[in-house]
């Protein structure tokens, strides 16, 4: 099938290429990110692939279906920019991924707590400059420590098992409760408890109205002097102004996040010679208890692979009619 692939990346191009040597889709790789200035461009495709920073609101939904273009195909697990309401209106099919490797994303949190705890992107500089001083880098062990999970879903279970194996008590909240996660150890408690007892608390829900700024001037107040937010989910999660205020007030001990709420118009791009108009991401980047990586918990090479595969499957059973199990409709949303 025609597909027009948005948002690509060298990497993108890398694996869905070599999982299309199967397949056999006809795949064509824009740079662009999907949205209204640019859906014009899957003129004479019969379907779009799009990651999670296009923006798939009513107006480019609505010039994808004038273009007939029958399917959206995304290349991730998250679906909170595509207005479903249009697409559903408008005729248009939405797949995702729903799992490729939690491993990665859950791994990926676990380096942010490593580093921020002990400081080795600090260490790293220092040494490269013949600086063997220790000064400001005593650390904490994760033994013994409380680790919160907000959203045991697939990601935030092998998070959950991780931070077993680091012999964490390991606390969660979750609509769902897993009952696995339960007989391994992990203790369900309500929202707020997990952020009162929590020495760090790791996101792992997905952005919906309810989990929008689920961490805001309230729960941080809740959360232990000291302690430290993880954020590999979505930036929305985040009340960034009520996040700084904590910081400066020396509450909140450390910050780590592979998303941010405004890093559709950063992430993913290199804007290492411009000026970053954006004074709450500089503000972040100057406290020296905040790491910021740019969304990429899912870059490992399985989660590559498994991505491509995935929407390559998806597609296929778009082409053949098929209902599918990783189609997104308006009823997940509520
Ligand atoms: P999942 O659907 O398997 O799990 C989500 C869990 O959150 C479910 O158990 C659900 O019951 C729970 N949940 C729903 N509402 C909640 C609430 N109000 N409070 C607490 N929990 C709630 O999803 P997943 O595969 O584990 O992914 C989780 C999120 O990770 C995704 O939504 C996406 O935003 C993010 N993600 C980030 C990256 C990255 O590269 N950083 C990659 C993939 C996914």
């Amino acid at each position: 099938m025609k597909t027009a692939v948005f948002g690509a990346k060298s990497y993108d191009i890398e694996y869905f290429t070599k999982e299309n040597e199967r397949i056999r889709h006809t795949l064509e790789f824009f740079e662009a990110g999907l949205n209204s200035k640019t859906a014009q461009l899957a003129s004479g495709f019969d379907a779009v692939c799009a990651f999670v920073n296009d923006k798939l609101d009513r107006n480019t939904l609505t010039i994808l279906s004038d273009l007939n273009i029958g399917l959206v195909a995304l290349r991730c697990a998250g679906f909170n920019n595509v207005d479903l309401d249009a697409a559903e209106e408008l005729g248009i099919r939405v797949m995702r991924v729903p799992a490729y490797s939690p491993h990665a994303v859950a791994e990926h949190a676990l380096a942010l707590i490593l580093t921020l705890s002990r400081k080795t992107h600090k260490a790293y500089n220092r040494v490269r400059d013949a600086n063997f001083s220790l000064e400001r880098f005593v650390g904490f062990d994760l033994e013994k420590k409380t680790a919160g999970v907000i959203g045991t879903g697939k990601i935030g279970q092998v998070f959950a098992e991780i931070m077993l194996g680091f012999k964490c008590n390991v606390v969660a909240y979750d609509p769902y409760p897993d009952k696995s996660l339960k007989q391994k150890g992990v203790k369900y408690l309500t929202k707020n408890e997990v952020f009162q007892r929590s020495d760090i608390v790791s996101l792992h829900c997905p952005l919906t109205p309810e989990t929008h700024q689920i961490v805001n001037k309230d729960t941080l107040r809740q959360m232990k002097s000291g302690s430290m937010l993880i954020n590999t989910s979505r930036g929305k999660l985040i009340n960034t102004d009520d996040v700084i205020e904590s910081l400066r007030g020396k509450h909140l001990g450390y910050l780590g996040i592979d998303v941010y709420a405004e890093e559709e118009k950063l992430f993913f791009k290199d804007l290492s010679e411009h000026i970053i108009d954006d004074e709450k991401i500089m503000h972040l980047m100057t406290f020296p208890n905040v790491l910021i990586t740019a969304h990429q918990g899912f870059l490992t090479k399985e989660a590559l692979t498994e991505i491509a595969a995935t929407t390559l499957r998806n597609i296929s059973s778009y082409e053949k009619g098929e209902i599918d199990e990783n189609e997104v409709t308006r009823q997940m949303m509520a």
